[in-house]
């Protein structure tokens, strides 16, 4: 007879099997955590209260059936305990442990990180930690280089890997004492990767914002009507219908009824609406591609191709002589608008509205909600996803003026839960808002964005709620613009490079913050003034507990350097080119120009050292660079701005560019791309002059004082456009 030994899976010495694991969370945060047991082979923390609601649904499931091994399951549940858990008092002796209890969204990627590192040691015959040495993890850190980029190495390989070393004492499997993939050395000193200071998320270049913004805008202010009116009339058809008004026995009150609905289409010669997927009609069915259901729901009684009686049939087959079948179905107006291009009249943007088509539609007026909030707020994704209803607050204050503050939270680096916070926003933000409440079928708790918006049936109540993939549905909105937006009055979204753009939520942040540093007028002068062009961004972050605001008006100073250094660049290149430069500071720019060349004449390296050897050179004007609409100001001479004339000199800080003056200041210079700007008030002085209205009620001395300053504006661009 023999004996089967059943090996008991490994128990950990620190951490009960009963032990909840969320236990950090209530001793940090004085939270009522749910029981997780830490001996269960699945994590649930659906029940988490306050759970960030940008986080997949699915990844609040942690299952550890994944890793084979039995002991080193136990290992990484032990070392996920610890990061959730670290007031326990086993993982508070450590000396390496975390304060806080981990992010709950960060635990299944913690869980990936570690269980790819294990499968390689497995793959490569390594069963126990303690076989670990430092050339498997160079040999690991080799492959997953090719995998991922040298940015990410730090926090997919290095932490992963060291975490096995510094919660090694409570760790089931464990590396030799004293061992640390890599010591105590920087990942930067192993890789060599410096990392960028650059921010790398790209900018949304603005040949594809612009019609983009417009798309969303058109969704957020016209098709928002016809898609929440149709939608009403969907909900209408498919309320349940009357007991008596249903049955299909009342054969004489049901046709009575169906006759009159299809007098109603005869009437407004509209057509009998087709099955999404119809087909050429048979012959011997003509009623087969018709959505008579629908129909029957418009008329209020029970249809279907099979329960049909004779009489419906000829009724329907008459009305389907007399008006044809079309696509569409439900009887929602369509808004005209002036199609792209034409000159003809005003037309639908689309055609009517099939009911199937109502969640596609929803999803792209979702998509235009989320678009003109992130594009026009600068709020990241975590914080557009915490919005929930009620969160527009109107201020009055008191000249009827009304704005608005948005309340949402801080998410990204705050503790569990986040941190409240508000937002001033403006208009095409406040209507996207309402838009999305009008939506939401949900709690008045829940978050507005998710993916119960574009239902058109209500969710069943044990499906978690999920928040909705905001870069699927923007790719949506623009192929939808590239092929029908014409029609919608849109101009298409161009490919970038060959490639349509790659847009991501994190984009539109960037985005702002670059174009706020790179526009005219671009100095944080909202700082000072509400009155500014960018005060409805900036005083956006000016929230009660300031710290939005600083960050963002942080990024700004970042980007604004950036251009600064950029704008530089593309002046010398200009000037290199031999485009002429016009200004009071004209000359000063081209000796510094030529005293720039000259260096570089000498400078002996690589094409790449030169362009940064160029790049330093130029950082140290570009410091005093600011962008007007009609030319740069070098503001290197507070003596002679012009714009500060009636400034003591100590007070001479900063060019107040909304009152410059470049054609009498030495500190301006002038260049090609400042040309439209010169022509514009050249063409309205014109315009002025010869208009004979206004220009007879101008008195004489003041004509010829405007004539003069138009002569004196167009000698400014007279080397232009002898070069053009
Ligand atoms: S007048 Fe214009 S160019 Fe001169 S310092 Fe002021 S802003 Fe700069």
């Amino acid at each position: 007879m023999s004996v089967t030994a059943v090996l008991e899976p490994p128990r950990s010495a620190c951490f009960a099997e009963d032990l909840n694991v969320l236990g950090g969370f209530s001793d940090s945060y004085a939270l009522e955590a749910p029981i997780v047991r830490f001996g269960d082979d699945v994590w649930d923390f659906r029940a988490v209260p306050d759970r960030p609601a940008w986080v997949v649904a699915n990844h609040f499931i942690v299952r550890f059936d994944r890793i084979r091994q039995e002991r080193w399951r136990s290992t990484v549940k032990e070392l996920l305990c610890a990061r959730l858990y670290p007031t326990h008092p086993a993982v508070a002796a450590l000396p390496h442990h975390r304060r806080r209890p981990a992010p709950l969204g960060d635990i299944t990627t913690r869980l990936l990180l570690y269980r790819q590192w294990l499968d390689w040691l497995d793959a490569h015959g390594i069963t126990s930690l303690t076989e670990v040495r430092q050339a498997h993890c160079d040999r690991y850190l080799t492959g997953r280089s090719r995998e991922i980029s040298l940015g990410a190495i730090s926090n997919q390989v290095f932490l992963p890997l060291r975490e096995f070393a510094d919660y090694g004492a409570i760790l089931t499997d464990r590396y030799t004492e004293g061992f640390r993939p890599w010591g105590h050395r920087h990942a930067a000193h192993v890789t060599g990767y410096r990392g960028s200071r650059v921010n790398a998320t790209p900018a949304i270049p603005p040949q594809v914002l612009d019609p983009l913004l417009s798309g969303a805008l058109f969704f957020v202010e016209t098709a928002s009507t016809d898609i929440l009116a149709a939608r009403a009339e969907h909900r209408r058809l498919w309320a349940p219908l009357q007991p008596r008004g249903g049955s299909a026995r009342i054969t004489a009150e049901n046709l009575e009824r169906l006759a009159d609905t299809l007098d109603g289409y005869r009437l407004q010669s509209r057509p009998l609406p087709l099955l999404r997927d119809a087909r050429a009609t048979p012959l011997d069915e003509p009623l087969a591609p018709i959505n008579i259901r629908l129909i029957g729901r418009h008329a209020r009684v029970r249809l279907g191709l099979t329960t049909i009686t004779k009489q419906q049939q000829e009724l329907l087959l008459s009305a389907l002589r007399d008006v044809g079948a079309a696509p569409g179905g439900l009887h929602t107006a369509i808004t005209e608008v002036a199609p792209l291009g034409s000159d003809t009249a005003l037309a639908p943007w689309r055609d009517p509205i099939a009911p199937w088509e109502l969640q596609y539609l929803t999803a792209r007026l979702v998509a235009a909600c989320f678009c003109t909030i992130a594009a026009l707020s600068a709020m990241r994704y975590s914080e557009i996803v915490e919005i929930r209803p009620g969160s527009i607050e109107p201020l009055d204050d008191g000249i009827s003026l009304i704005r608005w503050r948005l309340h949402s939270k801080l998410v990204k680096g705050q503790r569990h839960g986040g941190r409240p916070d508000s937002w001033q926003v403006i208009e095409p933000i406040v209507h996207a808002i309402e838009i999305l409440e009008r939506l939401h079928t949900n709690g008045p708790d829940d978050p507005v964005l998710t993916t119960d918006l574009c239902r058109t049936v209500a969710r069943n109540p044990g499906h978690p709620i999920r928040r909705i993939g905001a870069t699927t549905l923007l790719r949506d909105l623009i192929r939808w613009q590239n092929t029908d937006g014409a029609r919608a009055g849109l101009a298409s979204i161009p490919d970038v490079d060959g490639r349509p753009w790659p847009i991501t939520t994190r984009q539109f942040r960037r985005t702002l913050a670059r174009e706020i540093a790179f526009r005219p007028h671009g100095t944080i002068a909202s700082k000072s003034s509400l009155k500014h062009v960018r005060a409805n961004v900036t005083e956006g972050y000016w929230g009660p507990a300031g710290e939005s605001a600083e960050r963002f008006i942080d990024e700004l100073d970042r980007e604004e350097v950036a251009a600064r250094e950029e704008r530089a660049r593309q002046r010398f290149d200009e000037w290199d080119q031999g485009q002429p430069i016009a200004g009071g500071a004209r000359h000063r720019l081209e000796q510094q120009f030529t005293v720039i060349a000259n260096d570089l004449q000498s400078f002996q390296g690589t094409l790449d050292e030169r362009e940064q050897r160029l790049r330093k050179l130029l950082r140290r004007s570009a410091g005093n660079l600011h962008f007007g609409v009609l030319n740069d100001c070098h503001f290197t001479d507070p003596s002679q701005a012009r714009c500060l004339k009636h400034l003591p000199l100590e007070a001479r800080t900063g060019p107040l560019i909304a009152a410059c003056q470049p054609p009498r200041c030495a500190n301006a210079s002038i260049h090609h791309d400042h040309l439209p700007g010169w022509r514009a008030v050249i063409a309205h002085t014109d315009e002025l002059l010869n208009d004979p209205v206004i220009s007879r009620k101008v008195p004489r001395h003041e004509r010829e004082r405007i004539t003069q300053q138009r002569d004196k504006h167009a000698a400014v661009i007279t080397a232009f456009e002898a070069d053009a």
